[in-house]
């Protein structure tokens, strides 16, 4: 916010990161020392939009932001002006990101509804198909179903995650009756996916509905991940001031480049095996938020065709 004399009164917070101009060097100077393009404003007493605008002393990124004028007129007298600067630039990626989501979840969406729509019309169409063929179909439009509803409820985890609600209540979890639940419910088959668990009877502390959903997206990726089968392994330990759980693979593995990537939303690496697996890009961004959320950390290291390794440590309290 200006004076009537172009003078900076007011500096917020998101002005200081985004021009990179600390407040404390903006406020009492004119606004057109510290932004050259932001000057002709102060000579015409009305709205003005200015395309580049760039703050030489900032320490912000250097990219020329567009701002855009406001006049505060007070009993038709000029009190001042208010300035909003935005970066362009980002506002883009996020208009990307946004069209990207867009795109992710509606083929997620649409894949399953393809196929469940096909299969009850052949169904519908065909009375005199025989049982095994009609069981088979409807076995699909059931797993389907079921994939559009994990989708749906990996979007509501998200929702909550963004919305920091995350923890509703910490209790002693034994991770044998935690991991014994998450197979039950795995899509598996077990000849080709064995899964070997050696958790020495650890306990781990945390809400056991969101701890349920990281064991069961790390495993339900162990055995999306491991098209040839090969063991799969959960131990655990107990650590200095918590439990330290590893969930290992003898999978594809995920190329180094893509390591850092692989916990950000709809990140997916990009190669035959995720095209062919599905999946929405969440699973991982889900468990590290809650790993977070319960103050714990979560490591990955992985080898392309040899396997993959995830090592979650979490505390007994949260800190
Ligand atoms: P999704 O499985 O829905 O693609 P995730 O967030 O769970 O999303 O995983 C992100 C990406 O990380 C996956 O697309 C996959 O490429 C890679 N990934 C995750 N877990 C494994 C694993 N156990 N083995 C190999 N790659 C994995």
């Amino acid at each position: 916010m200006l004076d009537a004399s172009g003078m900076v009164e007011r500096w917020s917070a998101a002005a200081e990161s985004i021009t990179g101009v600390p407040a404390a060097e903006a406020i009492g100077r004119p606004l057109a020392r510290i932004a050259p393009g932001a000057l002709e404003t102060f000579e015409r007493e009305r709205a003005v939009d200015v395309f580049a605008v760039s703050f030489p002393a900032g320490e912000g990124t250097g990219k020329p932001l567009s701002g855009r004028a406001r006049p505060l007129v007070c009993a038709g007298k000029g009190e001042g002006w208010v300035w909003v600067f935005r970066d362009e630039q980002r506002l883009r990626e996020i208009d990307q990101l946004k069209a990207e989501f867009v795109g992710t979840i509606s083929h997620e969406l649409r894949t399953p509804l393809t196929s469940i729509k096909a299969y009850t019309a052949t169904l519908r169409t065909n009375p005199s198909l025989d049982e095994p063929t009609r069981a088979e179909f409807l076995q699909i439009v059931e797993q389907e179903a079921d994939r559009l509803t994990r989708l749906v409820d990996d979007l509501l985890v998200v929702a909550r995650v963004d919305s920091g609600l995350m923890l509703k209540r910490r209790q002693r979890v034994p991770l044998q009756e935690l991991l014994d639940r998450v197979l039950t419910n795995l899509a598996r088959d077990p000849a080709q996916h064995p899964v070997r668990l050696d958790l020495a009877g650890v306990e781990v502390s945390g809400d056991p509905d969101r701890l349920y959903e990281v064991f069961a997206n790390l495993l339900e990726n162990a055995v999306k991940y491991s098209p040839k089968g090969g063991e799969i392994g959960v131990s655990a330990e107990r650590g200095a001031d918590g439990a330290v759980v590893i969930v290992r693979d003898r999978g594809a593995g995920v190329p180094e480049g893509e390591l850092p990537y692989i916990f950000d939303q709809f990140y997916r690496v990009d190669n035959h095996l995720t095209a062919s697996a599905g999946g929405s890009g969440l699973g991982l961004y889900i468990v590290r938020s809650i790993v977070r959320a319960h103050g714990g950390t979560i490591d990955v290291c992985s080898n392309v065709g040899q396997g993959t390794t995830f090592t979650i440590s979490l505390p007994d309290r949260s800190a």
